[in-house]
């Protein structure tokens, strides 16, 4: 295909859908046109590998979150056409840039465990793995947030307003979800997996509920207009909204409908599959399917599995039950208590008799084996799947599956020596670590071509992107001046870059010779951008106290969504905000620090904040970070991190050296010693600046707009509540510690050689933390799958 070729279909799309050409079209049905032009271009490749997938095993990955983002500037790259794509619309007097900020992010997730689907996905592909993602196709993704007064405020996400160029509807593989109160239809919409570097085009399917019958005429005919609706409202009402809650539970019923309604479809595809390609006998169903269950989330496939094999195909409970054991593997994302789904058992029997009936029966087997094996009447209690009303779906999910992972070695460690010890000792080989990774596609070669280009002409090849740990062999250039400053005017660039967005999205102007210290990631008190917030403010005081105090100017920047029923997490944005007005408008300071919040960080806006970081803050709370994915986006981008040891900044610093980073704080064990009579009214009083820093939330310094919501900040750290323990999450443990880390950062900051040092042997030691290794691990490990290239 040549540019000319392209730039026809483009004209021919426009024309079709639009009725124009390329010259009246505006940005967004250009964007459309491109993107319709790519799906043409693929489309055999697609039905290709599907076909090709069939006869062997494959994996699913059921999930309830897939934060995919922007599609057209990755599929181009990982088509290979981007460049030419460019040029040719170039010669139009088009940028490219331009179209692919038309595209609305597909924000189906809420953070790092939906973007790690997507990232997986890509890898997968990459890697020619027959997987398919499963999951819904939310009318309203994350919702879009912005600032007024400094308080968040949320807007429904309509990402499908202008249309969806990059989904195909497949009706014809509909299927019915029952309810007790009712059925549903199940559309599957398909979004292509474009490989990087490949043929092979892998699926994303995503379900959509509509009615069983689009619209009851009868109904609207007999004048029971409401009625008609409601009916419609009610099925569609399922796949309507993404839940906006990031590590935190949702008992509401919509929520388990949306898990039953996407996890049944999802599993009926695959049995109608399975009969096509290998018949009706479903002995060996999991020698062709390996499903991977992201998080709790889609645990109801364990029951439902069992209902399909017993009631619908007529196999016996004990040989389904070996089928479905073989068949599923289950994914921890958190110790967080919260966080821990359990399902009110009273609901489950309501909307879904049947499943509840089989969960009991599981229940009572499980119970069964325990007492077999001599466990007490409190050990059963205590590790059975339906106890106190309440359905666990954790030990559900590990009683039924083969394989239960961690996501970093420290967060595995944990599971196994404290918060899974009970199912470790009763199932030790089911126990596997499975370290995250980011795909090196989007975020290196997308996000920093600059950078992409200068590891490419280093090494001679392309071959890292497909292979990240070759980034090792660019360990020889620690030393060479010449490189290394290339490597910082790249960052200098991406700096630049960043901050002419920051000024044209947030109104400010920020200076791209500061530090760019940066912290995006889900508002959580367990992240503490609160003890980040106290810094800066503490900085700020003694600037004022001091002005002859030299620093290095220093910009920090915050990105974050709040779940808008998260009170204190709000708090902390509104405060944060408060610092920034007073800081920024401060003449006293004259711009040595400057604070900017940006608005509505989602996956494109991450894109332009990691290659533009000098310091990476992953601060949280020292065994509370199962693994996070957003520090591995900063080490690919040469970013030391300033962090606690916790989740996988463990084996970044392992990777790059303590010495190119910056660690400090309690670490785990010192805080399970602490934990019990840790008063953090000692530290309040006794280290100096912490208590000017927390009584400004309350002394008059900021207005939170007569919320109350900074006294209940304040108390909280002082006097707890009901529900937790003061200072839960041990920020003033840490103040001094991290105020130390700080000074180290500042300091290291002054020997620009030093200092592009520590950047690059994060670089080059990020190899690792490529999805691509991890998915591997999974395919043998846990899948048992084989590349299948077309
Ligand atoms: C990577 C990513 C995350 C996860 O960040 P953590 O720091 O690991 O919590 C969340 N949101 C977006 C948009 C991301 O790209």
């Amino acid at each position: 295909m040549n540019k000319r070729n392209f730039m026809d279909m483009v004209d021919t799309m426009l024309r079709a859908d639009f009725g124009k050409g390329i010259e009246k079209a505006s940005k967004q049905e250009k964007y459309y046109a491109v993107a319709k032009t790519v799906m043409t271009l693929i489309a055999d490749d697609w039905n290709r590998t599907e076909t090709a997938y069939k006869q062997g095993k494959q994996a699913c990955y059921l999930s309830a979150e897939f934060l995919m983002g922007r599609a057209l500037g990755n599929n181009l790259i990982n088509l290979g056409i981007y460049e030419n794509v460019k040029e040719a619309l170039d010669k139009l007097g088009i940028d490219i840039r331009d179209l692919e900020s038309a595209e609305e992010d597909a924000g189906l997730g809420n953070g790092g465990l939906g973007r790690l689907a997507a990232c997986f996905l890509d890898s997968c592909a990459t890697l020619n793995l027959p997987v398919t993602g499963y999951g819904i196709r939310y009318r309203y993704g994350i919702f879009k947030q912005r600032f007024e007064k400094g308080f968040q405020v949320e807007e429904g996400d309509h990402w499908l307003r202008w249309g969806d160029p990059w989904s195909v509807p497949r009706t014809e593989d509909r299927v019915v979800v029952e309810f007790s109160d009712g059925k549903v239809q199940a559309i599957p919409y398909d979004m292509p997996i474009l490989g990087y570097d490949t043929k092979n085009i892998n699926t994303l399917r995503l379900w959509q509920a509509e009615p069983i019958t689009e619209f009851d005429f009868q109904l609207f005919n007999n004048q029971k207009y409401d009625q008609a609706v409601r009916e419609k409202n009610r099925a569609e009402d399922i796949s309507r909204v993404l839940y906006p809650n990031d590590s935190e539970k949702e008992g509401k019923i919509l929520r388990l409908k949306q898990q039953y309604f996407f996890v049944s479809a999802s599993l009926q595809d695959m049995i109608r599959r399975y009969k096509q390609n290998h018949g009706k006998d479903f002995r060996e169903f999991a020698q062709f399917h390996a499903v991977q269950l992201n998080d709790t989330h889609p645990v109801v496939a364990i029951p439902e599995l069992m209902r399909l094999l017993t009631d619908q195909e007529g196999m016996l409970w004990d040989e389904a039950w070996k089928v479905t054991v073989k068949t599923f593997a289950y994914t921890n994302h958190t110790i967080l208590a919260e966080a821990l789904e359990q399902w009110d058992s009273a609901l489950y029997r309501k909307l879904l008799p049947r499943i509840y009936q089989i969960i009991q029966q599981i229940d009572k087997q499980f119970v069964n084996e325990l007492k077999e094996k001599g466990y007490s009447k409190e050990q059963i209690e205590k590790m059975r799947i339906m106890s106190k009303n309440r359905i666990r779906m954790a030990w559900l999910a590990i009683y039924g599956c083969h394989t239960t992972n961690g996501v970093a070695a420290l967060h595995t460690k944990i599971l196994i020596e404290c918060e899974l010890k009970d199912w470790y000792e009763l199932y030790p080989e089911r126990f596997q670590n499975k370290t995250n990774g980011v795909t090196p596609r989007r975020w290196l070669l997308l996000s920093n071509p600059e950078l992409a280009d200068l590891i490419t002409e280093l090494l001679g090849t392309k071959a890292w992107i497909k292979d990240l740990s070759r980034l090792k062999e660019l360990e020889k250039y620690t030393d060479n001046q010449e490189v290394l400053e290339r490597f910082m005017k790249i960052k200098a660039v991406k700096k630049r870059q960043l901050a002419a967005y920051i000024h044209d999205h947030e109104g400010i102007l920020i200076d791209p010779n500061s530090i760019f210290d940066i912290q995006i990631k889900r508002l959580h008190e367990y992240k503490r951008q609160l003890l980040n917030a106290f810094h800066i403010l503490d900085l700020y005081y003694r600037l004022k106290e001091n002005p002859e105090l030299e620093i290095v100017p220093r910009t920090f920047i915050f990105g974050a969504k709040a779940a808008p029923g998260y009170y204190r997490a709000k708090a902390v944005i509104k405060f944060i905000n408060e610092i920034a007005v007073l800081v920024n408008g401060d003449p006293e300071i004259h711009g040595k620090i400057k604070v900017v919040f940006v608005q509505n960080y989602g996956v494109s806006y991450a894109e332009k904040l990691f290659p533009a970081a000098d310091v990476s803050e992953q601060i949280s709370t020292a065994g509370k970070e199962a693994s996070g994915t957003g520090n591995m986006k900063f080490m690919l981008n040469g970013t030391p991190t300033l962090g606690t040891y916790d989740g996988a900044n463990v084996e970044i610093v392992e990777e790059a050296g303590e010495a190119n980073n910056f660690i400090f704080g309690a670490r785990v064990e010192e805080l399970v010693e602490i934990q019990d009579h840790y008063n953090p009214k000692v530290y309040y009083e006794q280290v100096p600046g912490l208590k000017r820093v927390i009584d400004a939330l309350t002394d008059g310094t900021f207005d939170d707009g007569g919320t109350g919501m900074f006294q209940e900040l304040h108390q909280s750290i002082l006097e707890g509540a009901a529900w937790h323990k003061a200072d839960n999450y041990f920020i003033c443990r840490d103040f001094e510690d991290y105020r130390k880390a700080q000074q180290a950062v500042d300091l290291a900051y002054r020997q620009p050689l030093e200092w592009a040092k520590k950047c690059w042997l994060n670089l080059v030691n990020s190899g690792k933390f490529s999805t691509d290794r991890t998915i591997d691990e999974y395919a043998k490990k846990i899948w048992h799958i084989e590349p299948n290239k077309i």
